[in-house]
């Protein structure tokens, strides 16, 4: 009985790191899920992004203006364009 409970704990466990890794790559925009982020990357970029012609090159963000973009180097790849 008691392993037959453990058990079933373990399952739900699995079940949630499985969730929690399914919902990373999700697409916001349409609900679908991929099981990899590349493919999901790949579909925003086709399929919701095609209009916005910026993107960093580092995590495929994408910008609808150059501006968006550089305030985004600046806060996460901490690109110092205006420094030395
Ligand atoms: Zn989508
Ligand atoms: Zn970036």
């Amino acid at each position: 009985m008691v392993k037959y409970v453990e058990s079933v704990g373990i399952h739900r466990k699995l079940r949630m790191i499985e969730m929690l890794f399914f919902k990373k790559n999700i697409c916001e925009h349409c609900n679908k899920k991929f099981s990899k982020k590349e493919e999901l990357m790949q579909h925003l970029q086709i399929i919701h992004f095609k209009d916005l012609p910026y993107d960093c090159k580092m995590c495929n963000e994408n910008f609808t203006n150059m501006e968006d973009m550089r305030t985004h180097l600046q806060r996460y790849h901490s690109f110092k364009k205006d420094r030395d």
